[in-house]
């Protein structure tokens, strides 16, 4: 599994990149997830400023 992102509400901040332990996360105008890298640590859920990110 990986987290989702809602491409929707991502406002391509960047701020969820930095969190990552596994450099799952990046941006290009929004924020996508590579899911085979994403361990589900859930570290960049709460730093999403506008909730784009969920489990
Ligand atoms: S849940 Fe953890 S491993 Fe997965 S994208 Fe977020 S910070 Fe990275
Ligand atoms: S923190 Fe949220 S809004 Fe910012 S790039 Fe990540 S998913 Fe998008």
């Amino acid at each position: 599994m990986a987290v989702t992102i809602n491409t929707d509400e991502c406002i391509g901040c960047g701020v969820c990149v930095d969190e990552c332990p596994q450099e799952a996360l990046s941006v290009d105008g929004v924020c996508t997830v590579d899911a085979d890298a994403c361990i589900d640590c859930g570290s960049c859920i709460d730093q999403c400023p506008v909730e784009a990110i969920s489990a």
